[in-house]
């Protein structure tokens, strides 16, 4: 059975005394926190990053780089000046594997949920390709974007792991249509990437070093999109080395 709050007794509301002695209701605290668990559990979190808040983040661990610093305070930044401030253009974290891009961006997505009851949604990269290939319907020869609404409706969406992968040019338009109607629709979309913000500067280069350059986002996702995801986020770029090895390890040997 669920538990009845103790202070409004179920009702919802609570009788509160002003200063100059006049009584007025309102709306119990425990509304606020059956707001948030359903927000949250609508903003599809996987378990794996349940854990990941400003408060578990840690920026300054010993030879911590300070980009995480920074985009520590970028995050809360943002969340403090939503949406006024940040008027609809989201944030691009770019970095290295295990730097904690994605520790961020659920920190972002859970702190707006508890303190601007937003409406927000997790959506990894690689599933949301799936996805776009699953609402093909074959019989009228388009997509079903209907099945995409949420993605398309959410107040805030956190991408993670943009360029994970490399769709068929029809998937692609897809999540190039997405990401513009969002950007039009002043919706606030977070970005994570493990490639570097830059454009295919080598492409057409031959050689040894050609062969050896890392890809970068412009490689992985077009130049085109990638100005366009200049225009709709701010760059973020975390340094460093993976935190669970670097950290990890010191702790549990
Ligand atoms: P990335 O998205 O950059 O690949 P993640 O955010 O997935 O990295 O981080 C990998 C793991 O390490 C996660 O469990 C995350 O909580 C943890 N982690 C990474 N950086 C930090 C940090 N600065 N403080 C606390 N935990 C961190």
């Amino acid at each position: 059975m669920a538990e009845v709050c103790a202070k409004c007794d179920g009702m919802g509301m609570v009788v509160m005394q002003l200063a100059d002695g006049r009584r007025v209701a309102e709306p119990c605290d425990c509304r606020h926190e059956v707001r948030v668990t359903v927000l949250m559990e609508r903003a599809r979190i996987p378990r794996r990053y349940q854990h990941c808040s400003f408060e578990s983040y840690e920026p300054d661990f010993p030879g911590a780089d300070a980009s995480l610093m920074a985009a520590h305070l970028m995050a809360r930044r943002f969340v403090d000046g939503y949406p006024a401030t940040t008027e609809g253009r989201g944030l691009l974290l770019t970095g290295s594997i295990g730097v904690g891009k994605t520790h961020l961006a659920v920190g972002i997505l859970q702190t707006l949920v508890v303190e601007k009851g937003v409406r927000g949604l997790f959506c990894d990269y690689r599933e949301l390709l799936k996805e776009i290939q699953h609402s093909y319907n074959p019989q009228v020869l388009t997509t079903e974007l209907e099945i995409l609404r949420p993605v398309f409706e959410a107040e805030v969406l956190v991408l993670d792991e943009l360029g994970a992968a490399k769709p068929t040019e029809w998937v692609w338009d897809t999540v190039a249509h997405v990401l513009n109607t969002r950007y039009n629709d002043k919706r606030t979309t977070i970005i994570t990437t493990n490639y570097a913000d830059a454009g295919p500067a080598m492409a057409g280069a031959a050689g040894p070093r050609a062969a050896m350059r890392e890809e970068t986002l412009g490689d992985r996702i077009g130049e085109r999109m990638r100005s366009r995801l200049a225009e709709m986020c701010v760059t973020v770029q975390m340094h460093g080395a993976d935190f669970r090895q670097k950290v990890g390890r010191a702790r549990f040997g």
